[in-house]
């Protein structure tokens, strides 16, 4: 996979200029290293300082930030022109696991509650695995049709960045 990613970058004539980490899950985040030394990248997170309506630019491009704790503590998800991509957050059909040691099933629900809030409906997720039957979904059909919709009560709650 990274090797393809280089490949891309270099066909492109891409400059990266950051690597941003989701989480730090290590299916994640194994690729840094590699590409810290292919690119003049810099790897970004919560743990670098990433936090709730901060931006990342990238050309004319910018990502918001949306804090998404829950799977684990460090969770992010960002924002870009109805595009939303989360991590292991939230996948299409269900969300991510709960099992490590700064997960937070409490902190999970109320995350995917925020998404939905502060994202609008149509809003197209792309999850970190392609675990459900479809590549990508949007906000709205997840809010009906994900496995935890019932679980979480997706439902509107406002929060504020
Ligand atoms: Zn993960």
């Amino acid at each position: 996979m990274l090797n393809k990613i280089c490949r891309f970058i270099k066909k492109e004539k891409i400059s990266l200029k950051y690597i941003i980490n989701t989480h730090n899950h290590f299916d994640h985040i194994n690729g840094n290293k590699f590409l810290k030394k292919k690119t003049p990248a810099q790897v970004i997170s919560y743990n670098s300082g990433l936090r709730d309506g901060d931006y990342v630019e990238i050309g004319n491009i910018k990502l918001k930030i949306i804090e998404t704790p829950g799977h684990t503590a460090d969770g992010v998800s960002l924002f870009v022109d109805k595009n939303l991509f989360t991590g292991d957050t939230l996948f299409v059909g269900d969300s991510g696991a709960t099992v490590s040691k700064d997960s937070d099933r409490t902190k999970l629900g109320e995350s995917l509650r925020k998404l939905i809030t502060v994202c609008p409906r149509e809003t197209i997720i792309w999850s970190g695995h392609d675990l459900g039957d479809k590549k990508v979904s949007t906000l709205e059909y997840e809010q009906k049709n994900n496995i935890n919709s019932e679980e979480y009560k997706l439902k509107t709650v406002h929060y504020k960045f």
